[in-house]
C-alpha cells in the first residue's frame, strides 16, 4: 500500500526554483541512497571494448538494453571491429539487428559509422566528444555515455530516466538534455558523474518507473516532489 500523502501536497521546493545550495543538499542525499542501492552501477549493455559499446549504444536508441544484448553477440561475432563492419552493406547487417527498433536506419548508420572510424580514426573509437558526435547516429547523449563507460571521462548523460528523475527529485527542470546534464554536473562531485548516470538509470528502470513507480518504502520518499501522485 502506498503511503498516504495529503492531496495537493507539493513537497519541498525543488527544480530550478530551489537555490543551488538546496539542490546540492538534495543531490547529496540522492547520491547516498544510490550508493546504498547500486554500489556497482554501470551500463547494462554487454560489451568487451569501446567499439562494441559504441555500437551497442547506437543500437539502444529507442530500444531496451535487453533487446540490444540479445542481438549483439551474433553481430559482434560477425563484425568484431570497425574494419569488418566498414566492409558490410547495410542489408547484410539488418538481419542481425532486426529485432531492435529502427533497425534499417541503424544498420545504415552503423556501416557509415564504421567507415568513418576506419577513414578518420584508424578504426579506433575517438576519446573526444566533438569527434564522436561527428559519427553517424552519435549525438551528445551517446557520446557522453561512451566516453564515460569506455574511457572514464566524466559526464552525466541525460536520457528519459534521468529527465524524469531530475524533475521528480527537484534536481533540475532544464528543458534540454544538454542543459539538464550541465545542471546535474553542478550538483554532484565530478568523480561521481559517470556513476550517477548509471545509478539513476537503474533507479528509473527498476523503481521510479514512468508509470506506477514503486513509491512504497522508497528511500527517496522524503526528497521526492512527486510522491503521492500515483
Ligand atoms: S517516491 Fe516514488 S516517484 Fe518519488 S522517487 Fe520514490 S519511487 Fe520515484
Amino acid at each position: 500500500m502506498a503511503r498516504a500523502v495529503p492531496k495537493g501536497s507539493k513537497g519541498p521546493q525543488g527544480g530550478s526554483k530551489a537555490s543551488l545550495e538546496a539542490r546540492k543538499a538534495r543531490a547529496a542525499k540522492v547520491l547516498a541512497v544510490m550508493e546504498q542501492l547500486y554500489p556497482q552501477a554501470t551500463t547494462e549493455l554487454s560489451h568487451a571494448n569501446p567499439f562494441e559499446l559504441l555500437v551497442a549504444t547506437v543500437l539502444s536508441a529507442q530500444a531496451t538494453d535487453a533487446s540490444v544484448n540479445k542481438a549483439t553477440p551474433a553481430l559482434f561475432q560477425r563484425y568484431p571491429d570497425a574494419f569488418a563492419l566498414a566492409q558490410a552493406r547495410p542489408e547484410e547487417v539488418e538481419p542481425y539487428i532486426k529485432t531492435i527498433g529502427l533497425y534499417r536506419s541503424k544498420a545504415r548508420n552503423l556501416v557509415r559509422l564504421a567507415q568513418k572510424l576506419v577513414e578518420k580514426h584508424g578504426g579506433q573509437v575517438p576519446k573526444d566528444k566533438a569527434r564522436l558526435q561527428e559519427l553517424p547516429g552519435v549525438g551528445w547523449k551517446t557520446a557522453t555515455v561512451v566516453l564515460g563507460a569506455a574511457f572514464g571521462v566524466p559526464g552525466i548523460a541525460v536520457d528519459t530516466h534521468l529527465t524524469r528523475l531530475a524533475r521528480r527529485l527537484g534536481l533540475s527542470e532544464a528543458r534540454t538534455p544538454e542543459k539538464m546534464g550541465a545542471e546535474l554536473e553542478e550538483l554532484f562531485p565530478k568523480e561521481k558523474w559517470v556513476y550517477v548516470h548509471h545509478a539513476l538509470i537503474l533507479f528509473g528502470r527498476y523503481r521510479c518507473t514512468a508509470r506506477r513507480p514503486k513509491c512504497q518504502d522508497c528511500p527517496l520518499y522524503a526528497e521526492c516532489l512527486s510522491k503521492g501522485a500515483w
